[in-house]
């Protein structure tokens, strides 16, 4: 019985360790508040759910072509044009069962063994275990709170190497809820390397706005999807934009890979991108209320929190100061709070090493259950001291 290399050595997401030992508490009785989770507590619109029910009954149940519904490409495409003034072709949008597998596709598309990617530390956890697919190696330049979390392009163009096949940007950020500033955002479009950049938090920006790469230069690929805006993240449907010469690639490693994205998913995220803007309008305010409320808690905790994060659904607090008094890592100290005080977050570590320090509160859950949250993390730090 031997298990793959890739397998043994992959390592967990430890928000679900979290969020295992917070089930098994509540199991026992406990009620646990879930600050952890980069799911949105909202139901998917229901104009989306409706279509589910007609497609299904429609028979829309087939593979669909391996690019995806040209109707739904279509729609991305428009979508894409409005909201960035920037046209995309749609021969160059394929649709895929979430934001993972078009990430997946991607990679695999454009690196060889031993290729190298730069990525942000702290970062999406899942990056450096999908560019291992493609035996593809991260390289990490690390963000500071002091700077916002924002990229620093003169660390970026210090790790670009012979090897280098991609620049990979996420904003709004996971986990830090950072927005890239657009100067910087053209700077490492500048760079002349390809540039992927994950943009499922657009939408979800609180005061400022988020840019499409595309904007910047047509040398990158767009990653997106309808898990987060949307309410989506069961319905696994996401997609990537591509430059040309990347299309017929990606498609031959989707048709043996994954063959198609569903197919009555796919006519329902029509209905998302054209009918649902007052839902996303009204998830996107009460995420705002929310945050404001963890900002605001957070920094009368005297927790690190210098800049406002303004994307996603994550605040990405310092907590060193715990740390050092207590002894503990953050990893031990999330757990901690979570036997004592009944509260989950998820450490920073399981960011990247950058992420020592800081826990993500993610305020998906609703306002109530984030102040009930925050209390009990607040008699938790008066008992072990700041
Ligand atoms: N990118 C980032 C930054 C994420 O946080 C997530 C989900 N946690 C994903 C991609 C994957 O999303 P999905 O596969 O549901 O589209």
């Amino acid at each position: 019985m031997k298990v793959s290399r890739l397998a043994s050595s992959i390592p967990p997401f430890i928000v679900m360790d979290v969020l295992e030992r917070a089930q098994a508490l509540e199991a026992q009785g406990a009620d646990v508040v879930h600050l952890e989770v980069g799911e949105p507590d909202f139901d998917t619109p229901r104009a989306v759910v409706e279509r589910a029910n007609e497609a299904l009954a429609e028979g829309m149940t087939h593979y669909t072509h391996s690019l995806g519904r040209v109707s739904l490409r279509e729609a991305i495409a428009v979508h894409h044009e409005r909201r960035y003034g920037v046209p995309v072709d749609p021969g160059r949008v394929i649709v895929t069962s979430g934001s993972s597998p078009a990430l997946l596709l991607v990679f695999l598309a454009v690196c060889d063994p031993g290729d190298e990617v730069v990525v942000t530390d702290p970062g999406y956890a899942c990056y450096p275990n999908l560019l291992a697919c493609a035996g593809a190696v991260p390289v990490r330049v690390p963000i500071r709170e002091e700077d916002g979390f924002q990229v620093s392009v003169e660390a970026v163009q210090a790790r670009i190497g012979p090897r280098t096949r991609a620049i990979l940007l996420n904003s709004p950020a996971n986990p830090t809820g950072a927005v890239l500033d657009p100067g910087r955002m053209a700077a490492v479009a500048d760079l002349g390397v390809l540039v992927i950049s994950d943009q499922i938090y657009h939408g979800l920006e609180y005061g400022v706005r988020s840019h499409s790469i595309l904007e910047f230069t047509s040398h990158a690929v767009v990653v997106d999807g309808f898990s987060k805006r949307f309410a989506m993240t069961g319905w696994r449907l996401g997609y990537a934009i591509v430059p040309e010469w990347l299309v017929r690639p990606v498609q031959k490693l989707q048709q043996n890979y994954f063959i198609s994205a569903g197919d009555f998913v796919q006519v329902c995220a029509e209905v998302a991108l054209t009918r649902c803007e007052a839902d996303v309008e009204a998830m996107r305010e009460a995420y705002d209320r929310r945050r404001r409320l963890v900002v605001q808690r957070v920094r009368e905790m005297g927790l690190g929190l210098p800049v406002e994060p303004r994307g996603a659904f994550y605040v990405f607090c310092n907590v060193s100061s715990v740390c050092e008094r207590t002894g503990m890592n953050v990893y031990e100290l999330c757990f901690d709070i979570l036997e004592r005080a009944h509260v989950a977050v998820t450490p920073g570590t399981d960011f990247g090493p950058g992420g020592e320090g800081y826990v993500r509160i993610s305020y998906a859950t609703a306002l109530d259950r984030i102040q009930v949250g925050l209390d009990r993390l607040a008699r938790y730090l008066e008992e072990v001291g700041r």
